[in-house]
């Protein structure tokens, strides 16, 4: 079985890229490790998506998303990538399963959390540390905890959290949120946030569970502890691409470099999404690079087929 267009990746850029193939009749795999949704699935609530004046919940708009794919014949598969090669005009994309071949490829893997990267984080991973407030908030109720960063995910999740918990501690490691106005002032305005400045927290401790972190001033560099009984990490996020190695140019900060068409620097595969080196990291933008993505990659494959398509 040769594909048409294998997607790896099923997030918005994923999903929306599946819909434009495969009502262009193209032959389209999607491959993701666990099952498709990406990230936005632990969303509590996404008030800036076109289309919906009350909002709506991260998990119910990817499964629309996901129905709307599979109706026009998107097939999906759980598996994991390793590697993608090429030989004469196919594509090779190895998961952990199988191999399987296409004409053109998108790469749509976003981007995985990224982690503190301090003594003790590990082994309280799930036994206290957490990076989906959605997931994990009703496991503190009246408990005390801290979110960590600045962006409009460690705000909005931070507000969230706080339907759950008696308090929490905002620790950011400058002086200026990074999250957009309307999220900066809801924060400012709840009576259950406290924030603490210019901090980072540098060490876990606990026994089984969390029970102390240690936070240190980035700018005097005096030391406190603080007892609490989670943490919620909210740092932002670097891009899934280690499968790629060589395959592609990628950024210095690994992304992927495409055109505006979301070319790569390999012909026949393209880019779409957070993977893809770019300022702006919206669901919104990211479903607008999958249909380009899209298109391009429907129009690369009828050329190699020799059919006349209309730009
Ligand atoms: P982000 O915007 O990159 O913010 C990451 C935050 O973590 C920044 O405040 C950063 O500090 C801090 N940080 C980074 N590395 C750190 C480290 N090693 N230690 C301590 N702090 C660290 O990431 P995000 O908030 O996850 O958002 C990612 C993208 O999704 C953004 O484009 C965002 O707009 C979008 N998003 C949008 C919404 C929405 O519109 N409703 C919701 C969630 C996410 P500095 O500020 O000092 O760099």
């Amino acid at each position: 079985m040769i594909y048409d267009i294998i997607i790896i990746g099923g997030g918005p850029a994923g999903l929306t890229a599946g819909i434009y193939t495969t009502r262009a009749l193209m032959k389209t795999l999607l491959l993701e490790k666990i099952a498709p949704g990406g990230l936005v699935i632990t969303t509590e609530k996404v008030e800036n998506y076109p289309g919906f004046a009350d909002g709506v919940n991260g998990y119910d708009l990817m499964d629309q998303m996901i129905k709307q794919a599979e109706k026009f014949g998107l097939e999906t598969a759980s598996e994991a990538v390793i590697s993608i090669s090429q030989s004469d005009r196919s594509f090779y994309v190895k998961t952990a399963v199988q191999e399987y071949q296409a004409l053109s490829v998108i790469i749509a893997s976003g981007t995985v959390y990224r982690n503190l990267g301090v003594d003790g984080e590990r082994a309280f991973i799930g036994r206290g540390i957490s990076y989906c407030a959605t997931c994990d908030a009703p496991l503190f109720r009246n408990k005390e905890v801290v979110v960590v960063g600045g962006g409009d995910a460690a705000i909005e999740e931070a507000l969230f959290l706080t339907k759950f918990v008696k308090k929490l501690y905002l620790i950011h490691r400058r002086d200026k949120l990074r999250a957009s106005a309307i999220l900066q002032e809801r924060a400012k305005q709840n009576s259950k946030i406290e924030f603490i400045w210019n901090s980072v927290i540098d060490k876990v401790v606990g026994t089984g569970k969390i029970e102390k972190v240690g936070i240190r001033n980035v700018l005097d560099g005096s030391e406190r502890g603080l007892n609490i009984d989670g943490i919620f990490v909210f740092i932002g996020f670097e891009p899934n691409t280690v499968f790629l190695k060589d395959f592609v140019n990628l950024d210095k900060e690994g992304y992927v470099i495409t055109d505006s068409g979301m070319k790569t620097s390999c012909e026949g595969v393209f880019a779409a999404g957070d993977v893809r080196s770019n300022t702006l990291r919206q669901i919104i933008t990211a479903c607008g690079d999958g249909a380009r993505a899209a298109v391009s990659a429907q129009h690369f494959v009828e050329n190699l087929k020799g059919i006349d398509y209309k730009s």
